[in-house]
C-alpha cells in the first residue's frame, strides 16, 4: 500500500534582503504583495490614474506601467504623484526612459536584461540615479526576450538560461555597488517557471517577483499562476506577484489576492463555500453564488458563507462556514454556524443572509 506524502502547508520563507519600492516593503518578512500591470497608454494620464484606481481598490499594492514613447515617459511625473499606490516603469529599449522614470518620482523601474544589451555602457549611470533616488530596479527576464547569447548556449529558454541572464544582468549593477535589485524569471510553461526561481532561489538573496508571463485567458491564466506560485510560495520562494492574465487587469489583482488567501498568506475577506450542484439542486446555484458574491462583495469583515443547492448536504456540509444557505422548495433554510435559523422564500434569500450576517459577532 502506497502511503500519500502530504507536504506541510507552508515552509518556512526564503530569506531575502528588504527593499522598499515607494514605502511598500517588499522582501524580507515583509507580507507578499500583489501587483499588475496597467493596460491603458500610459500617456492617457487620466485613463491610467482611472484603472490604477479600481486596481487599488481590487487590492493591488504596487502597479506597473508600460514606457515605450517619450509620451510615456513625459506622462510619469503626473502618474507617479497622483497614484495612490507606488508606481513601477516598464523600460524595454531605451536607456533615457529609466533616467526620466526616476526623475519622475517612480518608485521601481524594471528593465529586460535581453532588451536592453545597449545599456552596457549606461549601467553606471543608472546605478548612480537609481542609488541616489532610492529607486530599486527589477531586472525582469523573460523566455520569449532572453539574451541571444544564452539561447545560443542553451538552445532553449531553460531554467538554467533564465537564472543566468538574471544574474549576469545583476552583476552589472553589483559591479557599480547597486544591489536594490528584485529579479523574475518568467516563463509561460509553470513547470519550467518553477524550476527556474527554485535555482534563483538558491543563487542568491534578491527578492523574488513571481509571474507565469503570457499565461492565457482568464481560466487557463489563473490555473497556471495558481499551480506555479502554490508550489514556490508553500516552499517559501516569492516575495511579490502578478498573475499575467489575457484580461482585465482587475481580474489580475483578485486572482493574485486569493491565491496568497489560499496559501494563509493573507487574511482571508469574503469566501464563498458554494456546492457544485448536482441533479438533487433545488435552486439555480450558480446564480445564486453570484448573487450572494455580489452583494458581499465589500462587507466589512472576513467572512464565509455557504450556498448549497439542497438541505440533503446542507448545513452539515458547510458546518465550518460562518453563515450560508440550503435551497429547497422555492425556500431557503438560513443557518448560521451550522444551525438553521429561519426559513424564507428563495427571492428574499440575500436579503436574509445580509441580516444575519450583520448579525454576528465576527
Ligand atoms: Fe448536490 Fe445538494 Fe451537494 Fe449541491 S449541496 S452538490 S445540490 S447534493
Amino acid at each position: 500500500m502506497t502511503t500519500l506524502q502530504l507536504a506541510p502547508p507552508v515552509r518556512r520563507r526564503r530569506l531575502s534582503r528588504k527593499l522598499s519600492v515607494g514605502g511598500v516593503e517588499v522582501g524580507g518578512d515583509a507580507p507578499v504583495t500583489v501587483q499588475s500591470m496597467t493596460t491603458t497608454p500610459t500617456a492617457d494620464v487620466e485613463a491610467t490614474l482611472r484603472q490604477i484606481a479600481e486596481l487599488t481598490a481590487a487590492g493591488c499594492e504596487i502597479v506597473r506601467v508600460a514606457v515605450p514613447s517619450q509620451d510615456d515617459a513625459d506622462a510619469l511625473p503626473t502618474i507617479a504623484r497622483k497614484s495612490p499606490i507606488p508606481v513601477v516603469a516598464d523600460i524595454h529599449f531605451q536607456p533615457r526612459y529609466v533616467f526620466a522614470a526616476i526623475d519622475a518620482g517612480c518608485a521601481a523601474v524594471r528593465v529586460n536584461p535581453g532588451n536592453i544589451r545597449q545599456f552596457d555602457d549606461k549601467v553606471a549611470e543608472i546605478a548612480r540615479a537609481a542609488s541616489s533616488a532610492r529607486v530599486p530596479i527589477r531586472i525582469g527576464v523573460n523566455a520569449g526576450s532572453l539574451d541571444q547569447r544564452l539561447y545560443r548556449k542553451y538552445g532553449k529558454a531553460s531554467p538554467e538560461a533564465l537564472v543566468e541572464s538574471a544574474l549576469w544582468e545583476c552583476s552589472l549593477f553589483e559591479e557599480h555597488g547597486f544591489t536594490d535589485l528584485k529579479i523574475s524569471v518568467k516563463h509561460h510553461d509553470p513547470m519550467v517557471m518553477v524550476a527556474a526561481y527554485r535555482q534563483l532561489a538558491r543563487s542568491c538573496d534578491y527578492p523574488l517577483h513571481l509571474g507565469v508571463t503570457e499565461a492565457g485567458p482568464l481560466v487557463q491564466g489563473t490555473v497556471k499562476s495558481s499551480v506555479a506560485f502554490g508550489v514556490l510560495l508553500s516552499e517559501g520562494i516569492g516575495d511579490t506577484i502578478r498573475v499575467s492574465l489575457s484580461a482585465p487587469p482587475v481580474e489580475e489583482v483578485k486572482v493574485g489576492a486569493q491565491i496568497l488567501a489560499s496559501l494563509g498568506l493573507r487574511p482571508r475577506k469574503l469566501e464563498i463555500v458554494s456546492c457544485p450542484s448536482c441533479g438533487r439542486a433545488q435552486v439555480d446555484v450558480y446564480k445564486l453564488a453570484e448573487q450572494v458574491t455580489a452583494a458581499f462583495e465589500d462587507f466589512p469583515v472576513p467572512l464565509r458563507v455557504a450556498v448549497m443547492g439542497c438541505v440533503v448536504n446542507g448545513p452539515g456540509e458547510a458546518r465550518e462556514a460562518d453563515l450560508g444557505v440550503s435551497s429547497g422548495n422555492g425556500k431557503g433554510q438560513i443557518f448560521v454556524r451550522g444551525e438553521v435559523v429561519r426559513t424564507v422564500p428563495e427571492s428574499q434569500i440575500v436579503e436574509a443572509l445580509l441580516e444575519e450576517a450583520l448579525k454576528l459577532d465576527v
